[in-house]
């Protein structure tokens, strides 16, 4: 087998398990490769080339940013930046930074909506073992309503709460796509468009691939039924961007929402070397040295 699941989350994020376990459970998956895509952050990454090395498998390393296009939340895959390039570690930093404000808000609105969670309870569910630059997210927050007894499972958090257009959603100032996908071009990396069948917002998306920039479109993802892939495999097509795919991995657990296991969703290892072309080829000198290591 020669495949690559190019979508997980870790610790560093909102995922369940730490890099080296992502890493793992891919190596006894049999996956050739596996991305490592934590939402805002390349925490994560260190850890996870460690593993690989051994685990005897392949890291593409990577991030997914949070951008919003016309009140849509829109995320980017990045692979490949450079993930020491001191710019691009302050961009996403202020994403963290937005995030957080973004999370306070949401935890005054469950309070003003009789839901009396505090942000104490958030960091207990998200781990107190978090590192700085590892990011909190909705799954946090949604678990700490599950330990609260607000709710009964993880799904009923957003569906009643924190889903879009639910009571407790709130949509901060974001970067619009193109800037996340310039971000990364500038750190030396390749930028997918990630699952868009799950924006219910195609001609958006059409316009993004249209306009560009983007490296590929993610239209193999766990979330995705046949007829999405068939549509986003002739989006790619049409657009001569290349066609990856992952899990959307974050870990499993009862009740948790959870995307697929690793290995579900995957991509050809040959489009992990297009990404990689891609990438060196924007690339140059000691850049490009660090890309290799
Ligand atoms: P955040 O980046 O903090 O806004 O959290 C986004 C994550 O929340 C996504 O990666 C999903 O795992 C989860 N999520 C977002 N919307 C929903 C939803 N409607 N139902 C279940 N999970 C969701
Ligand atoms: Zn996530
Ligand atoms: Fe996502
Ligand atoms: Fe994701």
């Amino acid at each position: 087998m020669n495949r690559a699941d190019l979508h997980t989350h870790t610790t560093a994020s909102d995922g369940l398990h730490k890099p080296a376990d992502n890493v793992r459970m891919a190596a006894e998956a049999g996956l050739a490769a596996i991305g490592i895509t934590d939402h805002d952050t390349v925490a994560g990454l260190d850890e996870a080339r460690v593993a690989g090395r051994a685990y005897g498998i392949e890291i593409v390393p990577g991030v997914e940013i949070s951008t919003a296009m016309d009140g849509q939340d829109i995320h980017i895959l990045g692979y490949y930046a450079n993930d020491r390039d001191p710019v691009f570690l302050a961009r996403l930093a202020s994403q963290r930074r937005v995030r957080d404000s973004r999370n306070e808000l949401i935890v005054a609105r469950l309070n003003e909506l009789g839901v009396p969670l505090t942000w104490e309870d958030v960091l207990d569910a998200a781990g107190r073992d978090r590192g700085p630059d590892e990011t909190v997210g909705r799954p946090h927050i949604a678990e700490a309503l599950l330990r609260m007894g607000t709710v009964g499972t993880l799904q009923e958090a957003f569906d009643r709460y924190l889903a879009e257009g639910k009571p407790a959603y709130v949509l901060p100032p974001r970067i619009v796509p193109a800037e996340a996908i310039a971000w990364i071009h500038e750190a030396g990396g390749a930028a997918v468009v990630a699952h868009p069948g799950l924006y219910g917002a195609d001609a958006a998306v059409e316009a993004l691939l249209a306009a560009g920039g983007a490296d590929g479109v993610e239209v193999y993802h766990s979330d995705h039924s046949a007829e999405d892939e068939r549509r986003y495999a002739a989006m790619a097509e049409r657009h001569g961007v290349l066609a990856t795919g992952g899990s959307d991995f974050h870990g499993a657990r009862k009740g948790r929402i959870y995307h697929g296991p690793i290995g579900w969703r995957t991509a050809d290892a040959a489009v992990v070397a297009a990404l990689r072309k891609r990438t060196s080829d924007r690339r140059t000198g000691a850049d490009r040295k660090a890309l290799d290591e």
